[in-house]
Protein backbone atom coordinates (compact mmCIF):
# COMPACT_ATOMS: atom_id res chain seq x y z
CA UNK A 1 0.00 0.00 0.00
CA UNK A 2 1.06 3.22 -0.85
CA UNK A 3 1.84 5.46 1.93
CA UNK A 4 0.68 8.78 0.45
CA UNK A 5 1.35 12.13 2.38
CA UNK A 6 -1.83 14.42 2.99
CA UNK A 7 -1.80 17.55 0.85
CA UNK A 8 -1.14 20.57 2.69
CA UNK A 9 -3.39 22.96 1.43
CA UNK A 10 -2.26 26.50 3.30
CA UNK A 11 -4.54 29.52 2.46
CA UNK A 12 -2.74 33.18 3.27
CA UNK A 13 -5.93 35.73 4.60
CA UNK A 14 -4.31 38.84 4.60
CA UNK A 15 -5.94 42.14 5.73
CA UNK A 16 -4.43 45.80 4.86
CA UNK A 17 -4.67 49.14 5.90
CA UNK A 18 -5.54 48.66 9.72
CA UNK A 19 -5.85 49.04 12.03
CA UNK A 20 -9.13 50.37 11.92
CA UNK A 21 -12.03 49.42 15.18
CA UNK A 22 -14.12 48.30 15.73
CA UNK A 23 -13.81 46.00 12.22
CA UNK A 24 -10.13 44.83 13.27
CA UNK A 25 -11.43 43.25 16.50
CA UNK A 26 -14.15 41.97 14.97
CA UNK A 27 -12.01 40.22 12.09
CA UNK A 28 -9.83 39.28 15.49
CA UNK A 29 -12.50 37.26 17.08
CA UNK A 30 -13.71 35.11 13.64
CA UNK A 31 -10.29 33.95 13.46
CA UNK A 32 -9.65 32.84 17.02
CA UNK A 33 -13.11 31.19 16.89
CA UNK A 34 -11.57 28.97 13.52
CA UNK A 35 -8.18 29.07 15.11
CA UNK A 36 -7.34 30.46 12.11
CA UNK A 37 -3.86 32.64 11.09
CA UNK A 38 -3.76 35.72 8.96
CA UNK A 39 -1.50 38.56 8.36
CA UNK A 40 -1.85 42.28 8.84
CA UNK A 41 -0.63 44.95 7.00
CA UNK A 42 -1.02 47.98 8.33
CA UNK A 43 -0.54 51.53 8.52
CA UNK A 44 2.00 53.03 10.69
CA UNK A 45 -0.13 55.59 11.07
CA UNK A 46 -3.25 53.75 12.29
CA UNK A 47 -0.96 51.47 14.53
CA UNK A 48 0.22 54.46 16.59
CA UNK A 49 -3.43 54.57 16.91
CA UNK A 50 -4.30 51.53 17.74
CA UNK A 51 -1.22 49.81 20.17
CA UNK A 52 -3.33 47.62 21.82
CA UNK A 53 -4.42 46.02 18.52
CA UNK A 54 -1.08 45.74 16.83
CA UNK A 55 -0.42 43.90 20.07
CA UNK A 56 -3.30 42.13 20.23
CA UNK A 57 -2.54 40.87 16.76
CA UNK A 58 0.66 40.09 17.58
CA UNK A 59 -0.17 37.99 21.11
CA UNK A 60 -3.20 35.90 19.21
CA UNK A 61 -0.68 34.63 16.61
CA UNK A 62 -1.19 36.36 13.83
CA UNK A 63 1.69 38.88 11.58
CA UNK A 64 1.98 41.98 11.61
CA UNK A 65 3.25 43.89 8.53
CA UNK A 66 4.23 46.82 6.69
CA UNK A 67 1.79 48.94 4.86
CA UNK A 68 3.54 52.43 4.43
CA UNK A 69 3.12 55.01 7.47
CA UNK A 70 0.22 57.12 5.46
CA UNK A 71 -0.98 54.64 2.75
CA UNK A 72 1.07 57.52 0.33
CA UNK A 73 0.29 57.27 -3.61
CA UNK A 74 3.50 59.13 -4.20
CA UNK A 75 5.79 55.92 -3.05
CA UNK A 76 8.39 56.60 -5.59
CA UNK A 77 9.27 60.49 -4.25
CA UNK A 78 13.02 60.24 -3.45
CA UNK A 79 13.24 60.03 0.87
CA UNK A 80 9.22 59.33 0.80
CA UNK A 81 9.96 55.68 0.50
CA UNK A 82 12.47 55.24 2.98
CA UNK A 83 10.53 57.16 5.56
CA UNK A 84 7.41 55.71 4.73
CA UNK A 85 8.45 52.59 5.63
CA UNK A 86 11.28 52.77 8.16
CA UNK A 87 8.97 54.79 10.48
CA UNK A 88 5.94 52.20 10.23
CA UNK A 89 8.77 49.58 10.83
CA UNK A 90 10.28 51.31 14.03
CA UNK A 91 6.42 52.28 15.10
CA UNK A 92 5.56 48.24 14.92
CA UNK A 93 8.82 47.43 16.57
CA UNK A 94 7.76 49.66 19.63
CA UNK A 95 4.72 48.36 19.90
CA UNK A 96 5.24 45.10 19.37
CA UNK A 97 9.11 44.43 20.00
CA UNK A 98 8.85 42.87 16.64
CA UNK A 99 10.21 43.52 13.40
CA UNK A 100 8.83 43.15 10.72
CA UNK A 101 9.64 41.27 7.61
CA UNK A 102 6.75 41.87 5.01
CA UNK A 103 5.58 44.57 2.93
CA UNK A 104 3.01 45.15 0.65
CA UNK A 105 2.99 48.84 -1.32
CA UNK A 106 -0.44 50.89 -1.06
CA UNK A 107 -1.99 49.59 -4.37
CA UNK A 108 -0.02 46.53 -4.55
CA UNK A 109 2.44 49.68 -6.68
CA UNK A 110 5.50 47.50 -7.18
CA UNK A 111 7.74 50.34 -9.27
CA UNK A 112 11.10 49.38 -10.30
CA UNK A 113 12.58 51.62 -7.01
CA UNK A 114 9.86 49.67 -4.30
CA UNK A 115 10.76 46.43 -5.85
CA UNK A 116 14.80 47.47 -5.47
CA UNK A 117 14.18 49.30 -1.94
CA UNK A 118 12.64 46.13 -0.73
CA UNK A 119 15.86 43.51 -2.19
CA UNK A 120 18.41 45.56 -0.25
CA UNK A 121 16.66 46.00 2.86
CA UNK A 122 15.47 42.84 2.69
CA UNK A 123 11.49 42.56 3.20
CA UNK A 124 9.79 40.33 1.92
CA UNK A 125 6.94 41.38 -0.96
CA UNK A 126 3.78 40.04 -0.31
CA UNK A 127 1.28 40.88 -3.15
CA UNK A 128 -1.75 38.73 -3.75
CA UNK A 129 -3.43 36.22 -5.82
CA UNK A 130 -7.17 37.15 -5.17
CA UNK A 131 -8.49 40.56 -4.90
CA UNK A 132 -11.74 40.04 -2.45
CA UNK A 133 -13.35 43.51 -4.08
CA UNK A 134 -14.30 44.05 -0.63
CA UNK A 135 -13.78 47.66 -1.63
CA UNK A 136 -15.54 47.69 -4.23
CA UNK A 137 -19.57 48.70 -4.28
CA UNK A 138 -20.70 44.80 -4.41
CA UNK A 139 -22.55 42.60 -1.93
CA UNK A 140 -20.91 40.04 0.74
CA UNK A 141 -22.51 37.60 -1.51
CA UNK A 142 -20.30 37.97 -4.31
CA UNK A 143 -17.28 38.30 -2.22
CA UNK A 144 -17.69 35.10 -0.78
CA UNK A 145 -18.87 33.55 -4.33
CA UNK A 146 -16.02 34.76 -5.94
CA UNK A 147 -13.17 33.65 -3.20
CA UNK A 148 -14.68 30.14 -3.03
CA UNK A 149 -14.87 30.33 -7.29
CA UNK A 150 -10.79 31.09 -7.22
CA UNK A 151 -9.23 29.75 -4.41
CA UNK A 152 -6.44 27.07 -4.72
CA UNK A 153 -3.58 25.79 -2.27
CA UNK A 154 -1.25 28.57 -1.32
CA UNK A 155 -3.83 31.59 -2.48
CA UNK A 156 -2.86 34.89 -0.89
CA UNK A 157 -6.61 36.61 -0.45
CA UNK A 158 -6.43 40.29 0.02
CA UNK A 159 -9.28 41.83 2.11
CA UNK A 160 -9.30 45.14 3.93
CA UNK A 161 -10.01 45.82 7.73
CA UNK A 162 -9.62 49.69 7.07
CA UNK A 163 -9.23 51.96 4.57
CA UNK A 164 -6.26 53.86 3.94
CA UNK A 165 -5.51 55.90 6.87
CA UNK A 166 -9.04 57.09 8.12
CA UNK A 167 -11.14 56.00 11.44
CA UNK A 168 -14.09 53.86 11.84
CA UNK A 169 -14.14 53.01 8.29
CA UNK A 170 -17.32 50.57 7.42
CA UNK A 171 -15.47 46.97 6.54
CA UNK A 172 -18.30 45.03 7.85
CA UNK A 173 -18.78 43.41 4.65
CA UNK A 174 -15.30 42.02 4.91
CA UNK A 175 -16.53 40.86 8.47
CA UNK A 176 -19.17 39.15 7.59
CA UNK A 177 -17.75 38.01 4.22
CA UNK A 178 -15.06 35.96 6.56
CA UNK A 179 -16.92 33.56 8.32
CA UNK A 180 -18.77 32.36 5.88
CA UNK A 181 -15.66 31.99 3.52
CA UNK A 182 -13.97 30.39 6.50
CA UNK A 183 -16.31 27.88 7.40
CA UNK A 184 -16.46 26.84 3.80
CA UNK A 185 -12.91 26.69 2.85
CA UNK A 186 -12.22 24.87 6.32
CA UNK A 187 -14.74 22.58 4.97
CA UNK A 188 -12.44 21.98 1.70
CA UNK A 189 -9.27 21.29 3.73
CA UNK A 190 -8.12 24.48 4.13
CA UNK A 191 -5.44 25.62 6.49
CA UNK A 192 -5.50 29.14 7.20
CA UNK A 193 -1.64 30.08 7.94
CA UNK A 194 0.13 33.54 8.33
CA UNK A 195 2.14 34.93 5.71
CA UNK A 196 5.61 33.27 7.22
CA UNK A 197 4.20 30.05 5.78
CA UNK A 198 4.61 31.26 2.46
CA UNK A 199 7.00 30.31 -0.14
CA UNK A 200 8.13 33.47 -1.19
ZN1 LIG B 1 -3.93 49.62 1.33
Amino acid sequence: MKNEKPVLKNVFLTFDDGPNEPCTSQILDILKKFHARASFFVCGKNAQYYPQIIRKIVKEGHIIANHTYSHSRFLTYTGLLHDEIEKTQKIIQEISGKNSDYFRPPWGITAPRVKRYIKIHNYKLILWDIDSYDWKNISEKIIVNRILEKVKPNSIILFHDGKGTFHKSDRFKTVNALSVIIENLKKDGYKFEGIDKFNC
